[in-house]
């Protein structure tokens, strides 16, 4: 982003505060400093080349980026995209990420995930019936199964139970054996020199396997894939989609045939699987999928573009765990059904940890885990 045009938009803020009462990090802090508003105040100090405070710059970082605070502004100032920025321009200036921040980055550059997984167990979730078929880099299509590093290590059944379905509806794929990370992690916490380096690798490799589309299973692949890398990489053509999209496709198609579950699930509207991703707002692919597949679907209060953030965006776990208990806690309490059912594997992620932190006694489940199971239902 250009700085002059940053300070300009800061410069327009008429101070209405409107943005504060949307943001789940100032609802639950009542900082001023983990605040919209408070946070553009500082990203205007980091602009003008002053010194910002240590509880300051624990304000830009517990930001999950979720980006509901833009909807509110009257000015259209981009505050999410200034307060990445102002992240970036601490790393420039020796200022930032964090430690956690520089050793999950370290476990991405050697080990290829964000989630400390062991890459020996990368390819755990591969059903066994598939093992001695899976052709991996060589098998025959130009589509790319892209599982990312938290359905690959962390919600295991999430990459298992995507690329059991597209087997069932006959869809030609190919997936990695070695995965890379997206690179998004590296990006959110403003290492943008590292992130585009990562971009760039990643875009060779996908295009010396002839991959000219990609299915991914996690809003924050998406997010990357479809509205950073093409900000990175001029020549950048590959076509991406969510596996929602695609398994949507296939039951329209009648490749895949979906029985009644018969119980009542809330969804939730990870911020990226709409509100993130200009232009590609997935949220009436899932609530048709699931309602086919007999589930009643219950809705947040504020659902769609407006859903709230499950806690987790842009890394906050790791510099202050109770804040995105407190959001995730905040969410679930709001739910009347026992099953919550998302679309990003990262949301299920930490719901489950809230659950387990605050003994909610609640169930979470990946969307495709759930049409598997329809699938499977006679
Ligand atoms: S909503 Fe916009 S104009 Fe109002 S305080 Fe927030 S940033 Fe400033
Ligand atoms: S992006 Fe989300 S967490 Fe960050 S300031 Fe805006 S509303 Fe708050």
């Amino acid at each position: 982003m250009d700085e002059n045009k940053i300070l300009e938009d800061i410069n327009s803020c008429i101070d209405c505060k409107n943005c504060n009462e949307v943001c789940d990090t100032f609802i639950a802090t009542q900082n001023p400093f983990q605040s919209p508003n408070g946070r553009l105040q500082i990203a205007k100090k980091v602009f003008n080349g002053g010194d910002i405070s240590e509880d300051e710059k624990f304000g830009l970082y517990t930001c999950t980026l979720c980006a509901l605070c833009d909807l509110t502004c009257q000015q259209n100032i981009p505050i999410s995209k200034i307060i990445h920025a102002s992240k970036a321009k601490l790393v420039e200036q020796g200022k930032a990420p964090y430690e956690i921040h520089n050793k999950i980055i370290k476990g991405i550059v050697d080990n290829d995930n964000s989630v400390s997984g062991k890459p020996e167990e990368r390819l755990d979730w591969l059903p066994e019936t598939y093992r001695g078929e899976e052709k991996y880099e060589e098998a025959d299509s130009d589509t790319l199964l892209y599982l990312g590093c938290m359905s690959s290590f962390r919600v295991k059944e999430s990459a298992t139970a995507s690329y059991e379905i597209l087997k069932e509806g006959g869809y030609n794929f190919k997936i990695l054996k070695n995965e890379p990370c997206c690179g998004e992690y590296v990006y959110s916490a403003g290492n943008l020199t590292l992130a585009k380096k990562i971009f760039q690798e990643n875009f060779e490799r996908f295009k010396k396997h002839g991959i000219k589309n990609i299915i991914v299973t996690c809003g924050g692949c998406l997010y990357a894939f479809n509205n950073v890398y093409p900000n990175y990489l001029n020549d950048w053509d590959i076509n991406v989609k969510h596996i929602v999209q695609v398994v949507y496709d296939l039951a329209k198609e009648g490749k895949i045939k979906l029985n009644p579950l018969n119980r009542e699930i809330t969804y939730h509207d990870a911020c990226r699987m709409g509100r993130k991703i200009h232009g590609m707002d997935i949220y009436n692919e899932p609530r048709e999928l699931l309602a086919n597949c007999g589930l009643t679907i219950e809705n947040l209060e504020k659902n769609r573009g407006n859903s709230p953030c499950c806690g987790a965006g842009s890394g906050i776990r790791g510099i202050d765990s109770g804040l995105c208990i407190d959001i995730g806690a905040q969410l679930i309490n709001e739910i009347n059904t026992n099953e919550i059912v998302s679309s990003c594997p990262l949301c299920v992620f930490n719901f489950r940890y809230v659950n387990y932190k605050k003994q909610l006694g609640k169930e979470y489940k990946y969307i495709t885990d759930a049409i598997l199971e329809s699938i499977k239902t006679q």
